[in-house]
């Protein structure tokens, strides 16, 4: 497979007038390598425009006529596999909402069975890995062979400035899972804003992955659906030309040896870390036996808060960010919390 892949198209197939035009856009941009139409649009809420069905299936297939180019779009049952394969849709994406539900994407993998047409699999709604492999696995058993997948970000509880959180490091581990499953990087989902879709999309490069799937459309502010996160044509062209792709490896000596040296300081580092965290458990469990003698309970807040505190507080001298502090703060919490709760039921 070329890399970059680049898919774009509009978020969905509005008119068939659109619908043509923008994929003629795009393939005049000479960067795109498939098209992309959502023709079923699974939407949070009733009353939003829903797709237009099979009714758009032909405009697809005119705008690969016209194009040459490949063209893909979601499907979320065996009705809809049956009616985009009677229109030689090349590549169907399974989105997240489907991918969250075992029973649909057990449908799905039998209706798709022994194909061999390219499926991707959205990463699932929530952060559970777990979903995403086993999508995954339902379709291999069923022995779709060409398979993809597709990171588009996790939803979150808050409202954060990305619609989506990237959570880079579940699509990584993934990866490590199934290295040789091709993954492309959805940036229009993860930012919900055309806005960040450029940054989101140099950090997927940055991170190796395979490509991209970015929703384009003629006028963006007028879309259907998705307005706020789709760009023009043009804007997708420009964007796409200033990414940089860079290198997977480089053989020279001196980069080896600069990045040998760099891993093993790192290494040494981390084994520091962890023998200091260990220590810093077992100080811990020691004061939850204390607790324990003294019948006093676990949570003491005051405490833990002039901790966070005096963390916080070094966060622009150590150039560690209050997020990522947080972040450790909290598993260091939870695994005191644990220890120490251990410790309450042991008999004295
Ligand atoms: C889409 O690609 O238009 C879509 C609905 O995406 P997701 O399943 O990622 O929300
Ligand atoms: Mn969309």
């Amino acid at each position: 497979m070329k890399k970059p892949f680049i898919i774009a198209g509009p978020c969905s197939a509005e008119t068939e007038e659109q619908t043509i035009a923008t994929c003629e856009a795009l393939a005049a941009t000479g960067r795109v390598d498939m098209l992309r139409a959502g023709v079923w649009k699974p939407r949070t809420k009733p009353g939003s425009f829903e797709g237009n069905g099979i009714k758009a299936l032909p405009w697809l297939a005119e705008a690969k006529r016209r194009t040459g180019l490949p063209v893909s779009t979601e499907v979320a049952n065996a009705k809809h596999v049956d009616e985009a394969s009677a229109f030689d849709v090349d590549m169907f994406w399974i989105g997240a909402r489907t991918t969250s539900s075992p029973f649909s994407m057990q449908e799905l993998a039998e209706a798709l069975r022994g194909t061999d047409r390219w499926v991707y699999v959205k990463n699932p709604l929530n952060s559970d890995i777990e979903l995403w492999v086993g999508a995954v696995e339902r379709l291999a058993a069923c022995g779709v062979k060409n398979i993809g997948l597709i990171h588009r970000g996790f939803s979150g509880y808050g409202a954060g400035a990305l619609r989506n959180a990237p959570m880079w490091h579940l699509a990584l581990e993934i990866r490590r899972r199934l290295p040789d499953l091709p993954m492309l990087c959805d940036p229009s989902h993860i930012c919900g804003n055309r806005a960040y879709i450029a940054d989101i999309s140099q950090q997927a490069a940055d991170l190796d992955f395979d490509g991209l799937i970015v929703e384009s459309h003629l006028s963006p502010e007028a879309a259907w659906s998705d307005a706020s996160q789709q760009l023009t044509p043009a804007d997708l062209k420009a964007m796409l030309e200033g990414i940089v792709w860079r290198e997977n490896g480089s053989q020279s000596v001196a980069y080896q040896n600069a990045l040998d040296e760099l891993r093993g300081r790192i290494d040494r580092l981390d084994s520091e870390i962890y023998k200091l965290l260990a220590e810093r458990m077992n100080a811990a469990e020691q004061i939850g036996r204390i607790k324990r003698d003294n019948n006093v309970m676990i949570l003491q807040s005051a405490r833990w808060n002039d901790i966070v505190e005096n963390v916080l507080s070094l966060s622009s001298k150590l150039g560690l960010s209050e997020e990522f502090l947080h972040t450790l703060l909290d598993a260091i919490h939870i695994e005191s919390i644990n220890r120490q709760n251990r410790v309450m039921r042991e008999k004295k």
